[in-house]
């Protein structure tokens, strides 16, 4: 049994958290939603964000997702923001405004999968759930020794199982945050701080030596690469943006773009974007490139300037096009890659 150990490892050693502060089932809900994925110093700056506009399950409910999606802006995995939003309404709609409390009701609401559910029912309201996620497993896997790679479902069941039985009766909320916290300030990635470990003497990796060798994980793909042509239509003071309608950045809104095939093509294919928009247009310029990868693929923009003709009337604001000005994109859901693009092509 380790949670004992575990437990005053973590009374003495957690980090003061904004979303353990003064916690709440909808503190909890949302910050399990932002640290999907995403590491806590990132998320720390949102999430203060997020609560000042949305203190409450209410306020999210009723918001729309663009409203939402600005406020995620370069935090990633757009699909969580409207999930969270969705959940939020669910919860408004179908459980009297109260998060539902049980891992089996959390996993009805939009974008709740197991670990979500787990962490939620386990940390506001100290169900003996187990939540597995990179952090838990990984010191999992070393705690036990688990040589399988943990990307295999045995392995992560096999792991899970071993996590529920040392969640204790009571703290089990706790015990949750202790094992993602200890996985997040000791038992590493890369150096395991094997010494201070509260786990040590129960440490299976540690005593056969095998510590910076464990969790395996089986080879990943390599990310597809991905070319597109991007076009900055801008009239000097204002870009075009339109809004993505498929893909992990759906709801965020990104110059236009398509498809590269080629150097010889690329200026036409900039042109071609700002016609089908509606614009008029006075020259296309070349910026360069800009690349990011994201953890799906890995995207290489070729960027032109594309300064629209005064003389022509331009294409009224819609559902998804809007004209706004380099700084105003703050405003509005933009990915990283977006502002990147927005940059360069207006050269700041
Ligand atoms: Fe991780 Fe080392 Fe602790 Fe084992 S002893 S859980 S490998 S930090």
């Amino acid at each position: 049994m380790i949670a004992r150990a575990l437990l005053r490892w973590y009374d003495r050693s957690k980090r003061d958290l904004p979303w353990r502060r003064d916690p709440s089932p909808y503190k909890t809900l949302v910050s399990e939603f932002m640290l999907q994925q995403t590491v806590v110093a990132t998320v720390e700056p949102y999430f203060g964000r997020f609560i000042a506009r949305f203190p409450d399950v209410a306020s999210l409910a009723a918001a729309n997702d663009d409203d939402v999606t600005a406020l995620w802006s370069g935090l990633g995995y757009y699909a969580r923001a409207r999930n969270l939003r969705r959940a939020a309404a669910a919860v408004v709609a179908d459980h009297g405004g109260a998060i539902p409390a049980s891992e089996v009701a959390l996993r009805t609401l939009p974008g709740i999968g197991p670990y979500t559910a787990a962490a939620v029912a386990a940390i506001a309201f100290d169900a003996r759930a187990f939540a597995l996620d990179g952090n838990t497993m990984r010191v999992l896997a070393r705690l036990t020794g688990e040589r399988r790679p943990i990307d295999l479902p045995a392995a992560r069941a096999a792991l899970h199982a071993r996590g529920l039985v040392e969640v204790p009766r009571r703290r089990a909320g706790d015990f949750n945050q202790a094992v993602m916290e200890l996985g997040a300030l000791v038992c590493t990635p890369r150096n395991p701080d094997c010494a201070a470990c509260p786990l040590a003497r129960d440490c299976r990796a540690r005593a056969e030596g095998r510590a910076a060798s464990l969790p395996r994980k089986r080879p990943r793909a390599a990310r597809p690469v991905v070319r597109v042509v991007c076009a900055c239509i801008t009239d000097g003071a204002r870009v075009l943006v339109m809004k993505r309608r498929r893909g992990l950045l759906a709801g965020t809104w990104a110059l236009p773009e398509a498809i590269d095939r080629g150097a010889r093509l690329r200026p036409k294919v900039a042109r071609g974007l700002a016609e089908a928009a509606g614009v008029g247009v006075a020259g296309v310029a070349y910026r360069g490139s800009v690349r990011h990868v994201f953890t799906h693929r890995d995207v290489t923009a070729e960027l032109f300037r594309v300064d629209v003709d005064a003389r022509q009337e331009r294409p009224p604001p819609s559902d998804d096009r809007r004209w706004v000005s380099p700084d105003g994109l703050a405003a509005l859901g933009v990915s990283t890659f977006a502002r990147k693009t927005v940059r360069l092509g207006v050269g700041r």
